[in-house]
């Protein structure tokens, strides 16, 4: 070991001054005898001996000297500064011929040097608090000798952030003591990698649960990916092996960069992790969870046959401490299991594993729908199974008391409905050769557990509810209505918490989650509603035992055949029944966005135009404005909900792209008699890219508020089908290209004194909604059944940022 360079297994938990934190907590695992891949640390005293040499510390320390931490400009220029002199400064001989022997030997003769990644290792002296310690840089797949220097330079100089320096200014710290390491590791290659649970993740028993897939470890960290899902017992025995179909997998492209491909089709059903590689994993499992002496959650990763583990952390998911429990973990999301995993007597027989899109637990007669014109086979009670649902099956899901699906992701057509209706969902259930449409019959009884996407034989008695927790009936088999959810002392929010409807039905289960509004109401359901039956006409519809149903009429075909009116009205009554009732409350009507391959069964919907991409045609506001009656029908309903005297309305235009579609839907809405921001709340959505890049001449048009469709906004942004599963891998709403379209977009509606809403799915996901709270949105819309739970977060984050603000005297 010299003063500037240390290798990894020279390095002991004790050398923390030298190391920092992760360089000293990596040389411990080495030294312990866990395979951690190989590297080096470029030490404090380096960076110590570097400051000094160059005369940088003295340079650094002229500069802060002058500069006022409340003055946040100022902070910013110094940082800039700062850090563009370390990275202009070259590296002593002595030092960068250390680094580079040292980077050469990890690269074992590579041809153009070893992939690495190199990483800030605060010391801890000087970086007391560890949210602050994570703020310094990581590099990854860095390659070659001159990247390495150039990155090690780019580490140390991220002690200078403009959050460092204003961290130390306000705790006295002074900036020329601190010092950091930097740890420059091989990156593994992985042909397979996962993660290991020392303990069962949250019952705590004594077992060694295993996920593996192909390619490198961040599908699975991620959840994008499938995983195998292997439970060891305390004896060593395999237990249970659940084998995933995996399509996608991560792997190192050329460039270093983590790509994402197909894997080939011979592999995508077999077994990913050996019962010797089983073994070797459950091994090193016990002697870190010994080490540490407590449950650990391991990353593991095999290159080449030989094992690595990544990265080590306590499990803290564990209720209530350990216990010895006998009964298996279910099998995580995507797996079907090989071996009959709950065979035991007594045990019901899992049939299906899916996505859990929609919480309850029921237990009903299932009913195999092939298309639409079947829809009279659901009875009220039974499980409607089908490939997809489409819109035009919404009154059977109605009557159904379960609905399992082949296809499908959180935000498909079914997810969004069965949530909204309360009925349990569990969607994606295609697995190699498991799909529900294929393993269940008509007349079969199953229980469908909605949360935990699974479908069992037979009824399966529940446990009561925990204490404070959410009882739903065992058994449930009222129709469309739900269980309702409970609502237990409501936390006070800055940010409004509002709710997501499409149905008049669903209004009550709405109203008990105590929601500020509604911040999305689809009407698209209510239009698909307006059938046959609605209007007086004969039926059209065929079953396929020949029995007559009433098909929807497409509103175009209604309006040119002479029932306008009636149309008005059908839909003046249908919103009347959410608005009065959620009065003071603010209802937010989206205009009509059916895109043309979903209203192709409708009567008269043979007129729909046959489009290549739907989702990138006729949909939304662009059709209302160009079928201008479609649009002017939808206002004149709402123009009688004023002149009903009910006053909490506003207006949502979808798929905005240009401030010219905002110009004519106001013209529109003045030709009914209604002047917008005035009479009525008026506002858009922001799911096209475009519309959050351009928001300041969006907003220039005048609008009240805008509402984030993550849905849309994420599939345009990343070219992403947010329907296919086979780029549902892809469908990333936490992808920094979205992140960033709605934080700017939210910046700039603040200073406008525009509120901002969100109304995709992402709103009912807490940890994105913590985000967007943090950036200052207005409110936030999320699913009924969700919203109790983003509510409690929301007012968790609020208090933090309260308090953060409070102790840095902001
Ligand atoms: C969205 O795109 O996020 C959205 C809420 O609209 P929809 O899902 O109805 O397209
Ligand atoms: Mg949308």
């Amino acid at each position: 070991m010299s003063r500037n360079v240390a290798w990894i297994h020279t390095i002991g938990k004790g050398d923390i001054a030298t190391a920092g934190g992760k360089g000293a907590n990596l040389g411990e695992m080495v030294q312990v005898g866990f395979p951690v891949p190989p590297a080096f640390v470029v030490t404090a005293q380096a960076y110590e001996d570097f400051i000094t040499h160059t005369g940088l510390a003295q340079q650094i320390h002229d500069l802060l000297a002058k500069v006022d931490p409340d003055n946040n400009r100022a902070l910013h220029e110094a940082s800039d500064r700062i850090r563009k002199l370390f990275t202009a400064t070259k590296l002593p001989d002595d030092l960068r011929g250390e680094v580079t022997k040292a980077y050469q030997s990890l690269s074992e003769g590579q041809e153009g040097g070893a992939f690495v990644a190199v990483r800030s290792s605060a010391t801890a002296e000087d970086l007391p608090e560890a949210s602050f310690a994570g703020q310094q840089d990581t590099f990854l797949n860095v390659r070659g000798e001159e990247d390495v220097q150039r990155n090690l330079l780019r580490c140390w100089s991220s002690l200078f952030t403009p959050r460092a320096i204003f961290y130390r200014a306000k705790h006295n710290f002074a900036h020329e003591g601190v010092r950091i390491a930097v740890v420059v590791q091989r990156m593994v290659d992985a042909d397979k990698a996962g993660v290991l649970f020392t303990r069962h993740p949250t019952t705590g028993e004594d077992l060694t649960i295993i996920e593996g897939a192909l390619g490198l470890g961040e599908g699975v960290v991620s959840g994008t990916v499938s995983p195998d899902n292997y439970v060891i017992g305390p004896d060593g025995k395999v237990r249970q092996v659940n084998v995933a179909t995996q399509d996608s997998m991560y792997v190192r492209g050329p460039d270093g960069k983590t790509a994402v491909i197909k894997v080939p089709p011979d592999k995508r059903d077999a077994r990913v992790v050996s019962d010797e590689e089983l073994a070797k994993l459950a091994k090193v499992g016990k002697q870190i969870e010994k080490h540490y002496g407590a449950p650990q959650d391991v990353e593991w990763a095999f290159e080449k046959g030989q094992l690595y583990i990544l990265q080590t952390r306590p499990i803290t998911t564990i209720r209530g401490g350990l216990s010895q429990g006998k009964a298996p973990p279910p099998a995580p999301p995507g797996t079907a299991p090989k071996e009959p995993a709950n065979s035991a007597p007594g045990n019901p027989r899992q049939l299906l594993k899916g996505l859990g899109a929609a919480p309850g637990i029921v237990t009903g007669k299932v009913v195999v729908l092939k298309d639409a014109e079947e829809l009279q086979k659901v009875q009220q009670g039974d499980v409607l199974v089908t490939v997809m649902t489409m819109p035009d099956m919404v009154p059977a899901m109605k009557r159904a008391a379960a609905i399992v699906t082949d296809e499908g992701g959180m935000t498909c057509h079914a997810a969004i409905v069965a949530r909204e209706l309360g009925v349990p969902c569990v969607v994606g259930t295609k697995r190699g050769e498991a799909a529900a449409t294929k393993l269940l019959k008509d007349g079969m009884l199953v229980t469908v557990d909605g949360e935990k996407g699974t479908v069992v034989e037979g009824e399966v008695k529940q446990k009561p509810a925990p204490r404070g927790g959410m009882a739903q009936p065992a058994t449930q088999t009222a129709p469309g209505a739900g269980p309702a959810l409970a609502s237990p002392a409501k936390p006070l929010t800055a940010t409004q918490v509002k709710v997501n409807l499409s149905m008049p039905e669903a209004v009550d289960r709405a109203l008990a989650v105590d929601p500020d509004g509604v911040g999305l109401l689809r009407i698209e359901h209510i239009v698909l509603a307006f059938d046959e039956d609605a209007l007086g006409l004969e039926r059209s519809g065929r079953t396929q035992g020949g029995e007559p149903y009433p098909r929807p009429v497409h509103p175009a075909w209604a309006i040119k055949n002479g029932h306008r009116e009636k149309y008005v009205k059908f839909l003046f009554e249908n919103f009347q029944r959410i608005v009065a009732p959620m009065a003071p409350r603010m209802v937010w009507i989206r205009t009509l966005d059916f895109p043309t391959d979903e209203m192709r069964k409708a009567r008269g919907g043979e007129d729909e135009p046959h489009e290549h991409n739907p989702m990138l045609g006729w949909r939304g506001v662009r059709r209302g404005i160009a079928q201008e009656e479609l649009l002017l029908a939808e206002f004149e309903a709402v123009k009688k909900l004023r002149d009903a005297g009910l006053r909490n309305v506003g207006v949502m235009l979808p798929l905005v792209q240009h401030p010219s579609e905002i110009r004519r839907a106001r013209d529109l809405l003045r030709q009914v008699g209604l002047e917008p921001q005035k009479d009525i709340q008026f506002g858009i959505m922001v799911e096209i890219p475009a519309a959050a890049v351009i928001i300041d001449l969006l907003v220039d048009e005048g609008i009240d508020f805008v509402s984030f469709g993550t849905n849309d906004l994420t599939q345009y942004t990343l070219a992403v089908d947010r329907n296919s599963p086979g780029v549902a891998p892809l469908y990333d709403e936490f992808h920094p290209a979205v992140t960033r379209l709605i934080e700017s977009t939210i910046k700039v509606c603040r200073a406008r004194g525009v509120e901002t809403s969100i109304c995709g799915q992402a709103g009912s996901d807490p940890k994105f909604v913590e985000k967007l709270v943090r950036w200052g949105i207005t409110s936030v819309s999320a699913n009924i059944d969700a919203l109790p739970r983003v509510r409690e977060h929301i007012a968790r984050v609020e208090q933090k940022l309260v308090l953060d603000r409070a102790r840095e005297g902001r």
